[in-house]
């Protein structure tokens, strides 16, 4: 049988703190070590910001060090991709510096982060490329995925066979035609 253990002693009481994050006046009651190797460097959040930032961690858990990085490159530079509900900023403030203190961490292992960074920055679509994504309707940034699904949308849209004929679409679905044309062709991407 296992001993019991005593509960006599219990947590000593702390004075209430407040969030880490400016503005917010809520009583920070989680305790986000930044890094492994700085456990003492900690940042205290509601539990509000505290799910939030747990939420934009596992946000980030299924992506490539590179990945990550474009990312917050394009965050940066205002490309604001879809952000899973009630992310918000997370690219700044003290959330968004405890994330990537945990993300550097999480990567710095294997050296991935760093290399990551190491990278050179993406060259930009060539203006024939642009073009394609705006006839499209599609940001920038789109991955081939999301280049892919608005060109399924946008061929059931204009087919005539899938419009009761109206031959108007086909001049528009030729275009379409071209422009994923250009945007599936790697050696313009
Ligand atoms: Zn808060």
């Amino acid at each position: 049988m296992k001993p019991r253990r005593k509960l006599l002693n219990a947590d000593p009481i702390v004075e209430p703190r407040p969030c880490d994050v400016p503005g917010c006046k809520a009583e920070a009651v989680h305790r986000t070590a930044a890094a492994r190797d700085r456990l003492t460097d900690t940042r205290w959040f509601c539990l509000a910001h505290a799910r939030e930032f747990n939420a934009a961690w596992d946000y980030f858990k299924g992506m490539t060090p590179v990945e990550i990085e474009l990312f917050r490159r394009q965050d940066v530079i205002g490309h604001r991709p879809t952000w899973p509900f009630g992310l918000g900023a997370i690219g700044v403030g003290p959330l968004g510096e405890a994330l990537r203190d945990r993300i550097r961490d999480a990567f710095a292992g294997a050296g991935m982060y760093a290399k990551a960074r190491a990278k050179p920055r993406p060259a930009q679509p060539t203006p024939a490329r642009r073009k394609a994504l705006a006839k499209l309707d599609l940001k920038p940034g789109s991955t081939r995925l999301e280049i892919k699904q608005r060109y399924k949308e946008l061929v059931k849209r204009y087919h005539p066979d899938l419009n009761g004929g109206d031959r108007g679409g086909e001049e528009r679905l030729r275009a379409v035609n071209e422009a994923y044309r250009i945007l599936m062709n790697r050696s313009t991407a």
